[in-house]
């Protein structure tokens, strides 16, 4: 075990969001796959782990007519087998069952994810195509942010001292769009994104009305890329114009270069990616 450090499970809010604002080193325990591994390895100091397994709030999937919510503590697994996200959101559960492997995928929540800010993260770009918001709650009320305000930078997020995210709420899309989710990893399974990217296009009349991209892993946060969006729109999905998008969409990278990818190589991947999915979705729609 961890010498020094307590646990304590609350089994309210309150309580939860009291522990959390009023220890320093007080840290939430969801699944344990990041911050288990961070505090073991000795690249995180804890004094409290808060296991927040017993809080009804963080439970679920929901339908809730305009949107779908789900609980932060919902699993990778949970999301991959939910009947609401195959239906309404399989991009999401794409990049579910991408994660890891399955006993990662057994432990991994969504909420963690999601607060652990890597910036290959891979919920995020998801989440970003669906338009997510995310629900937190804390000592100082409840509020709801757009995915794109919630994640600061690798590892840090809006969380304010005290907060938990309670669950992620996504509109439902309208059932034109339709999403695609691809990563490029060193190895197949067990091995995080080098990049990863998630495409949205709606068409109608033969030419797209809805387009959304976002890319993971080529810059500090997550995020959409407007540029390539806007290529995307009013156009048929030919070759030429998802050329023009996966060239675009390198634009606004910022990739870096670390011991498992140069940033050369991440920026080519963006283009491959973004190319590779915008395929996929021009032949699901012949
Ligand atoms: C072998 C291995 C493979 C992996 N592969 C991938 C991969 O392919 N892709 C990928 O994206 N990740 C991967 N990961 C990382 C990890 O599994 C995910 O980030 C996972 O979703 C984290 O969820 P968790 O529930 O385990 O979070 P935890 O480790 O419990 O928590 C992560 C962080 O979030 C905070 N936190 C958790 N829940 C909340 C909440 N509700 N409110 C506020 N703060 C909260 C914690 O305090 C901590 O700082 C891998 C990890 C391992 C060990």
């Amino acid at each position: 075990m961890l010498s020094g450090t307590e646990y304590v499970r609350p089994s309210t809010m309150d309580e939860a969001s009291g522990l959390l604002a009023n220890d320093e080193g007080a840290v939430v325990l969801a699944g344990g796959t990041d911050v288990l591994v961070a505090a073991f390895a000795g690249r995180m100091s804890v004094s409290t782990l808060v296991d927040v397994s017993s809080l009804p709030e963080l439970k679920g999937v929901e339908d809730w007519g305009d949107c779908v919510w789900i609980g932060a503590l919902t699993t990778m697994t949970k999301l991959c087998a939910s009947d609401v996200v195959n239906r309404v959101l399989p991009g999401l559960g794409s990049a579910a069952a991408a994660m890891g492997c399955w006993q990662v995928r057994n432990r991994a929540t969504i909420g963690g994810n999601l607060c652990n800010a890597s910036p290959s993260a891979e919920m995020g770009p998801p989440l970003l195509v669906y338009e997510a918001a995310v629900d937190l709650d804390g000592v100082g009320g409840k509020r709801r942010l757009p995915i794109s305000e919630f994640f600061k930078g690798p590892g840090e997020t809006a969380l304010a001292k005290g907060e938990l995210v309670t669950g992620i709420r996504i509109p439902k899309p309208d059932a034109g769009l339709r999403v695609a989710y691809v990563r490029r990893a060193l190895r197949r399974s067990m091995d995080i994104p080098l990049v990863n990217v998630a495409v949205g296009v709606q068409m109608g009349d033969g030419v797209g009305v809805d387009a959304r991209v976002a890319l993971g892993a080529v810059a500090p946060v997550p995020f959409r890329v407007p540029v390539a969006e806007e290529i995307l729109v009013g156009r048929p999905l030919t070759d030429s114009v998802i050329q023009e998008a996966a060239e675009g969409a390198c634009c606004p990278a910022r990739p870096i270069t670390d011991v498992r990818a140069t940033a050369e190589y991440r920026l080519a991947m963006v283009e491959v990616l973004v190319r590779r999915a915008l395929i996929q979705l021009a032949e699901e729609s012949v």
